[in-house]
């Protein structure tokens, strides 16, 4: 009575009850298939490091003694489909039983159900026990991004069906009944924040309880957005960017301090500041003594440190970077260093950040909405291509990289450093 359990690429675990003792009545099946690698664009690299990295647990798992049966993408029977492969060694294996573990992605979450609940044997999905904590231990964040051109086209009772509706599909995924904190996301005006639809959404379902706290994320005309959202009452947190290149905004700082008094939870974002900019404009001999994680930590901690933050949602692209964010939550104390690269005129000066103060509109003969160009450039820099894409997508017609595509050369000008000529050219070529 053979028992196949499937374990995904990104299942690599070794500490897996699964795998705690050999048992002959169990098979373990691993595939590599284009189905897989070719539903949307991956880099290359990717896929060879997931394949190499299952190519050595399936190893691992023989020589501790388990049976596994490995498909290699140009193996001989592999269909390249995750169904016809599971059916072919249900059938070639004699399989009473077929076992699963938690997909973390919707999409496989979906196909795995329904394939399991069409077998004819006993089927059951367990848990990939690959979080650290339980569900009651975390605080769930999720946003609701309807862009700004959809917003106009409809009326308040579609905008609230299509508001709740998207967040259903997130609480789908994300495998719960609710979340600790909902946003709209993308709030810049302030008329979006009392928009019929958007209120009546978020009231009913916290009324329902399937968000406890609702509120938006803003990255433009910041200060009236938290004033307004300070005034109605209505918003228990806000998703709102905030670093060290914004220090001398005083007006912002003034609506974050007054919002928290009223009780808003401030979440800060974009506390890196995109710290590879901050070169740009240094010397090299400058570059090389800000190397490394002083930068990560120093930003961060100027962040938090901040009584009127409640906490922040530092971005992160290598793992060195997330063990240094994760760092700042045990000490908030600068270091030496720290306090130097924070006190140098030139590196604060040379900190070229959006601040999404939205000067630069009038200096674009074509009326682009250029500070959305320079964040969606920022997302493609994280790199979140998606992000950038949806960001770009947003856009009202000739507002976006359309209305650049006539311009030989941008005359768009930043009212400090950001280069936006440099960075419209860099979405020009990704996206144009
Ligand atoms: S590019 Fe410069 S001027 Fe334009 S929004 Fe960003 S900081 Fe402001
Ligand atoms: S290239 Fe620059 S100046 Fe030309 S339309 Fe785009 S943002 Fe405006």
């Amino acid at each position: 009575m053979t028992t196949l359990r499937l374990v995904l690429g990104d299942q690599l675990n070794p500490c897996h009850s699964w795998f705690a003792a050999p048992d002959p009545d169990v098979l373990h099946v691993m595939m590599e298939i284009r189905e897989e690698t070719d539903y949307v664009l991956h880099h290359a690299q990717k896929i060879i490091a997931i394949f190499a990295a299952m190519r050595e647990f399936a190893r691992a798992l023989r020589s501790a003694g388990h049976r596994v049966h490995y498909l290699a993408i140009d193996g001989a029977g592999n269909q390249q489909s995750l169904c016809a492969n599971l059916d072919a060694l249900l059938a070639q294996h004699r399989v009473a039983r077929f076992e699963y573990q938690a997909p973390d992605e919707w999409r496989l979450d979906r196909r795995l159900a329904d394939y399991a609940a069409g077998l004819p044997i006993p089927a059951r999905m367990v848990d990939s026990e690959h979080f650290l904590g339980a569900r009651g231990e975390a605080v769930i964040a999720t946003k609701v991004n309807i862009p700004p051109a959809q917003r106009e086209s409809l009326s308040a009772v579609e905008l609230k069906a299509a508001f709740i509706r998207t967040f259903e599909g997130s609480l789908r995924r994300l495998r719960t009944d609710h979340v600790e904190i909902l946003h709209i996301h993308d709030i810049s005006r302030v008329e979006d924040l009392g928009k019929p639809g958007f209120v009546e959404a978020l009231a009913e379902l916290k009324e329902q309880k399937k968000a406890r706290f609702v509120g938006f994320s803003t990255h433009t005309n910041m200060a009236a957005c938290l004033d307004a959202a300070a005034a109605s009452g209505f918003f228990d947190v806000v998703l709102v960017a905030y670093n060290y290149a914004m220090q001398d905004d005083a007006a912002l700082r003034r609506s974050l301090e007054a919002a928290a008094a009223k009780g808003i939870g401030l979440v800060a974002m974009k506390t890196q500041c995109m710290q590879s900019w901050y070169k740009e404009g240094l010397s090299a001999d400058e570059q090389t003594f800000y190397e490394g994680g002083i930068v990560q930590t120093a930003v961060l901690k100027w962040a938090l440190r901040n009584d009127f933050i409640a906490c922040a949602v530092p971005g992160f692209t290598s793992f060195r970077e997330l063990e240094e964010d994760a760092a700042v939550a045990r000490d908030l104390e600068y270091s030496e260093a720290e306090r130097g690269f924070l006190a140098d005129r030139k590196i604060k000066l040379a900190m070229a950040h959006c601040v999404q103060c939205g000067a630069c509109r009038p200096t674009c003969p074509a009326g682009v909405d250029t500070p959305t160009l320079i964040r969606a450039h920022m997302y493609l820099r994280y790199p979140n291509v998606f992000q950038a894409r949806e960001a770009l997508a947003g856009l009202a017609p000739g507002k976006g990289l359309d209305g650049c595509v006539s311009c030989a050369a941008c005359a768009a000008r930043c009212r400090g450093r950001v280069d936006i000529a440099k960075r419209v050219g860099q979405l020009k070529l990704h996206f144009a």
